[in-house]
Formats: structure tokens, C-alpha cells, sequence
């Protein structure tokens, strides 16, 4: 077993016995920020950095989950699962509680979590932690979930228990995803078609901010509702209209006087950026990288200007990084708010440019710059103990 650093639980660290381990994957987004739970087109895959979840039965009804991250036990009852105070442990709990409601009967059980994954940087390690508890359980307990039920149960938890309206992305790509493709998903029909992750000499380099600006919640679910309320009002004259993805740009403009200024800008963004998804697609497809960065790029300017949920230090970078050549494409990923801008760039210009941009970063905001590579890779995985 790998040596965990425990304060007050290095006995129950000392003394665990796994009998399974998973490893549940972070997951970048190519392109397609913020319209998964507007039905849209998203570009996700699973990368090689995890979490690790170690597990082992018990005889009682008592559970214990261990964060080596925090360095913090979660103690419950099985048979009494019921929201927390504390965020961290609201994941696991409705993970648990969307289980026992699809009528599944899970035992007692310890479990030793390890994460590899940065958090609130943009790719996701709440869903990395939700999908990997879902799917050890399933495992222990052979309750018979499906991975798509998995999926949906991360979600769910999101919904119920921690209280952020998510779209279905994270999840789907953090159990779905398939080494060296990246996942084309149609979060309206939830079909999936895996494309080659082929960027022949260029490399995906994400860059952390380090900064995440407590906005970050609230203005999701405020997006969310924004969204919402467009579809509204056009869908009570359109009864075909169940979302965003029902509403060209055409229809949408001419609603422009009946709407909110500001969900209507919010729309044109996730409109557009669908349309960038499909163009990006087929850039892909045909080896046009330089269009495929084109559409990152129009992607970062839709999300700073248009849907409001960049910040300046996103920005900064995206903005840093439009000097060089090398990089087709930059933008900030996940909900944004902080976290990491994922950058499509020359191999032979990385060093040069990461030294440069960070630098230039620390200047401006006194932070240090995080930069690493995401290699396109499998879904969460059973690990051989
Ligand atoms: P992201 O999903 O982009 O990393 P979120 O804010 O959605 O950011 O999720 C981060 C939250 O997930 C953390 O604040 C914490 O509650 C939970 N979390 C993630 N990793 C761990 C971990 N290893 N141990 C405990 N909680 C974790
Ligand atoms: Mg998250």
C-alpha cells in the first residue's frame, strides 16, 4: 500500500486492508465550456491523473471514508445517510444516498481516498471523487450499475447534496473516456462518439491560475437559471423548444426586445459556442489544428466577454499566450472563475513559453503558475492491488 502522511489516523491508515482499488480519472475539455446542461455538443476526455480510492468491507453498519487530501475521516452510518455541513463530505454522502434511491443495498465499508488531481482548477475532481466512489461501490457490493448509472449518480449527488445544478459532462468523461480519444458527447440524445486524440506534434498544456475566486458557485447556478429562463420564454410560442440546443441563433434574435440583455447575451454565447464544437469537430477530424485552435480561442472570448465567467488572471494568460506561434489555441476550462487555461502548443515551444508565461504571471499577480501535460486516457479503472 502506498505510504499515506496521517496525523490522527495513521492506525486506521496502518492497519487498512484494501481489497479493491480504482482510479478515477480528471478530465479536460477541449471545447464546449458551459453548455452540457444546455443540451450541447462538449469535447472531454478522462486525463492520466487521478484519484485513488482503496476499499475494504466491514462487518457493521459503520463507514468510514479517510481523505488523505484533507487529512480527514468521515465517520456515518450506512443505514443514516443524510446531508452534511461540510462540502467534502456532501459528495460522498449523495453519492451514497443516489444509490440506496435506485433501491441498491450497500454495506459497510472503509475507504482510503488519495488524490493526484488539483481542486476547484477546472478538471473536476468533484466528479473524479463521486465516479470513483460510485463505481468501487458497485464493485464491492456487486450491485449491478451500469457505468452510465454511475454517471448519472455523480450528477445527481452534485444536485441533491452539494447543491450545483451540473451538467452531465465531468461525469461522463471521467468514467466513459477512452485512452488517446477525446469524447464528442451530444449532452441532448447522451451518445458519445470517441475521436482519435491525434495533435500529431502539438501537446495539451494546462496552466493553473492557482486562483479560485469563491464567485465560482453561485454564478453557475445563476447561468444555469439565466439559461433556463430563455428557453422559457421562447418555448411558450415554441413548444419544440426544451432547450438551448432547440434555438438557433436566428430564433433567439429575433426574442432579442422580449429578453433580459444579459440572457440574451448569456444564450448567444451557448448558441455559438455550440456552433464552434461542431466546426472544432471537424477540424479535428480533418487535421486542421490551426482551426481547431481558432475555435479555443473564440471559445476563452465567447466566455470572458459574453458569458462572464472568466477572471483576469484567465485572461492574462489567454491573452499572454496569443504572442507565440506555437499555440494555436487557448482557453480557460471548467466553470471557470480560476483554475487552469488548457493550451494547444508546439512540443519544441513549451519550455520556452511555460518560463516566459510564468514569469510574466508572477509579475502581474505575485502567484506561482502550475503547469503540467494531460494525456488523453481511460475512463475510472479497476487497479490491480
Ligand atoms: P473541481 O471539480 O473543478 O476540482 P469543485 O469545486 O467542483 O472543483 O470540486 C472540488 C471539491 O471536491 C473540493 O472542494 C472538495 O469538497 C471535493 N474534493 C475533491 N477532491 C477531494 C479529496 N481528495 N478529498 C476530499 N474532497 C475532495
Ligand atoms: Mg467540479
Amino acid at each position: 500500500m502506498t505510504a499515506i502522511k496521517s496525523g490522527n489516523y495513521s492506525d486506521f491508515v496502518a492497519n487498512f486492508k484494501p481489497t479493491l482499488k480504482i482510479n478515477s480519472p480528471g478530465r479536460i475539455n477541449l471545447i464546449g465550456e458551459h453548455v452540457d446542461y444546455n443540451n450541447g455538443f462538449v469535447l472531454p476526455t478522462a486525463i492520466d491523473k487521478h484519484i485513488v480510492f482503496q476499499f475494504q468491507k466491514t462487518e457493521g453498519e459503520i463507514c468510514n471514508v479517510y481523505s488523505a487530501t484533507f487529512d480527514t475521516m468521515l465517520t456515518f452510518n450506512i443505514n443514516e445517510v443524510s446531508p452534511s455541513e461540510k462540502e467534502w463530505e456532501n459528495y460522498v454522502l449523495g453519492v451514497i444516498n443516489q444509490i440506496q434511491e435506485r433501491g441498491k443495498v450497500v454495506g459497510g465499508f472503509d475507504c482510503i481516498i488519495e488524490s493526484y488531481l488539483p481542486m476547484g482548477s477546472g478538471i473536476s475532481s468533484s466528479a473524479a471523487l463521486e465516479c470513483g466512489l460510485a463505481y468501487g461501490l458497485n464493485e464491492l457490493f456487486d450491485l449491478g450499475l451500469e457505468k452510465l448509472d454511475i454517471v448519472k449518480i455523480g450528477q445527481k449527488a452534485e444536485h441533491t447534496y452539494v447543491g450545483t445544478q451540473c451538467g452531465i459532462m465531468d461525469q461522463y468523461a471521467s468514467v466513459m473516456s477512452k485512452d488517446g480519444h477525446v469524447i464528442q458527447l451530444d449532452c441532448q440524445s447522451i451518445e458519445h462518439q470517441y475521436i482519435p486524440a491525434d495533435f500529431g506534434e502539438y501537446k495539451v498544456l494546462l496552466m493553473n491560475t492557482n486562483v479560485s475566486h469563491n464567485l465560482a458557485d453561485s454564478a453557475y447556478n445563476t447561468r444555469v437559471a439565466e439559461c433556463g429562463s430563455v428557453v422559457k420564454t421562447i418555448a411558450a410560442d415554441h413548444n419544440n423548444v426544451a432547450s438551448l440546443r432547440d434555438v438557433s441563433l436566428e430564433l433567439l434574435n429575433s426574442y432579442k426586445e422580449k429578453l433580459e440583455a444579459v440572457a440574451y447575451q448569456r444564450a448567444s454565447y451557448v448558441i455559438e459556442e455550440n456552433i464552434r464544437v461542431e466546426k472544432a469537430v471537424a477540424a479535428l477530424k480533418a487535421n486542421d489544428l490551426v482551426t481547431f485552435g481558432e475555435m479555443m480561442y473564440g471559445s476563452h472570448d465567447g466566455l470572458q466577454n459574453k458569458y462572464e465567467v472568466s477572471c483576469d488572471e484567465l485572461d492574462f494568460l489567454v491573452a499572454f499566450s496569443k504572442d507565440y506561434d506555437s499555440i494555436l489555441g487557448s482557453r480557460m476550462m471548467g466553470g471557470g472563475f480560476g483554475g487552469c487555461t488548457i493550451n494547444l502548443i508546439h512540443q519544441d515551444a513549451i519550455d520556452e513559453f511555460v518560463e516566459a508565461a510564468s514569469k510574466a504571471y508572477k509579475e502581474k499577480f505575485n502567484i506561482d503558475l502550475t503547469s503540467f501535460f494531460a494525456k488523453p486516457s481511460e475512463g475510472t479503472a479497476i487497479v490491480t492491488i
